[in-house]
């Protein structure tokens, strides 16, 4: 039996008041860099980076006539760079040529974009369009399989799982507070099931934490690449 979801959302809610992304943008095609840029990075690393990047290209055409080398060395703390470049150098060549240069609002047409997969284009519409989604990266995969949420296998699938649970107006938001659950108290390999609001919810409280009476690391729940794909794992 599932956990009681309207539980778990206000007992977030109450934990995690101001729960949201982390990233800074200001508008779509920020965060959809910013997105990009945090494949393997943290979101404070991404944030020093797109502050001296749109600082010089604050939209797709500018950061097209940026030279290949520069963009290489701007990106470079962000890890994986030249790949990151690369692919938004296309991307960006993408939305001059064929959206005027605007981030397009449907995932058929964001997921069109190199580098961008289920994940990203899922962070940009809710984030950015405000649509209502529930991207899941690997903390929520990992977070909404220990409590009982969804045992999909995979995180598009856990996505619709969650999305079947969570009311339309609440998933954005319940997307940002499972994210902070997973970064503070429910870790991949040592959850603090003692200090968490919805232990006494959990299916796998005590069983894989490191306290007493639990065993340390995953418990066999993937907390590793977690089939999400490439350049989407988790970052901190
Ligand atoms: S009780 Fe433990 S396993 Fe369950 S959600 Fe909280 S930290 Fe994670």
């Amino acid at each position: 039996m599932k956990p009681p979801i309207r539980a778990i959302l206000d007992r977030l809610a109450a934990r995690y008041p101001e729960a949201a992304c982390g990233l800074r943008f200001a508008d779509p095609f920020q965060l959809l860099v910013a997105t990009l840029l945090s494949a393997q990075c943290t979101d404070a690393r991404v944030n020093q980076v797109t502050a001296r990047l749109f600082a010089r290209a604050a939209h797709p055409r500018a950061l097209l006539e940026l030279p290949p080398q520069e963009l290489e060395e701007l990106l470079r703390p962000c890890g994986l760079h030249r790949t990151k470049a690369a692919h938004l150098r296309e991307a960006c060549r993408l939305l001059v040529e064929e959206h005027g240069g605007q981030v397009p609002e449907t995932r058929r047409e964001l997921e069109r974009l190199p580098g961008v997969g289920h994940k990203t284009a899922g962070v940009v519409l809710a984030n950015a369009f405000h649509q209502p989604v529930l991207p899941v990266d690997t903390h929520i995969f990992r977070v909404s399989h220990r409590l009982g949420l969804s045992s999909a296998p995979d995180p598009e699938r856990t996505q619709e799982d969650l999305e079947a649970l969570v009311p339309p107006e609440e998933r954005v938001v319940a997307h940002h507070r499972f994210i902070a659950l997973g970064r503070e108290l429910c870790t991949a390999r040592r959850p603090r099931c003692s200090a968490c609001p919805l232990a006494d919810l959990c299916p796998s409280a005590g069983l894989l934490s490191a306290e007493p009476g639990g065993t340390p690391g995953g418990g066999g729940i993937p907390t590793g690449n977690n089939g999400i794909p490439a350049g989407e794992n988790e970052k901190s």
